[in-house]
């Protein structure tokens, strides 16, 4: 399967944001966005002028590589965020939002959406009762993401639960720690993805 092979911080520091690929060390010391705040490639704190092009890039890049996802995946979810009702920024959004890798991520049993792919491949999650091992199933309001019952002593997934690193939960999921258990309650608004991109510039750039 395709994915991802440059350095993740790598990422973070082309896209100047901490986008918190690499789980506990993101809030460590050894963070290279807190260590080296400056863009690869030699330009240092200089960074040329951008334009309009280079702009709406950049917010294209940032959403991808925080979800994580090639250029190819990310499109296919802007074919189908536009052809949902609504504003086709938001819907994409939507989408990203409620895959289950990221929903795993939300929840806390994961320390970054990188972990929770790996941990929903092998087989650690179940969707209803039902075992999914697809990081990129979408799930819906109603649904429930459980720990299955094999893996409730993993100490990825209890050391994630307690770790710094989780943040809060946002308002339309709800996690039940003690049980592993968690539901999706609503789908999520914009103000509710906490996702620091101007969406309707990725929307221009798919546009021309
Ligand atoms: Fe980004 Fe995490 Fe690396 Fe910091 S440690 S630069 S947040 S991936």
């Amino acid at each position: 399967m395709a994915r991802y092979t440059e350095a993740a911080c790598k990422l973070c520091r082309r896209e100047q944001t901490k986008m918190f690929l690499k789980g506990i060390r993101c809030v460590s010391d050894k963070c290279a966005m807190e260590r080296r705040n400056v863009p690869p490639g030699g330009f240092g704190k200089r960074r040329p002028k951008m334009s309009e092009y280079a702009v709406q890039l950049r917010e294209k890049q940032h959403a991808k590589r925080e979800y994580g996802l090639l250029e190819k995946q990310f499109r296919n979810y802007y074919k189908l965020a536009v052809k949902q009702k609504g504003i086709t920024g938001e819907n994409l959004l939507r989408l990203l939002e409620t895959r289950l890798d990221n929903v795993v991520y939300r929840l806390g049993f994961a320390n970054s959406r990188r972990e929770a792919r790996q941990l929903i491949r092998h087989g650690h999650f179940r969707v209803n009762d039902r075992k999914v091992n697809i990081p990129s199933a979408q799930v819906k309001p109603g649904d429930s993401i459980t720990v299955a019952d094999k893996s409730r002593k993993m100490t990825r997934i209890t050391f994630a639960l307690d770790s710094s690193a989780r943040g809060e939960v946002p308002g339309w999921l709800e996690v039940d720690p003690d049980n592993m258990a968690g539901r999706v309650l609503d789908a999520p608004t914009r103000d509710q993805i906490d996702l620091a991109v101007q969406e309707q510039l990725i929307v221009e750039l798919y546009s021309k």
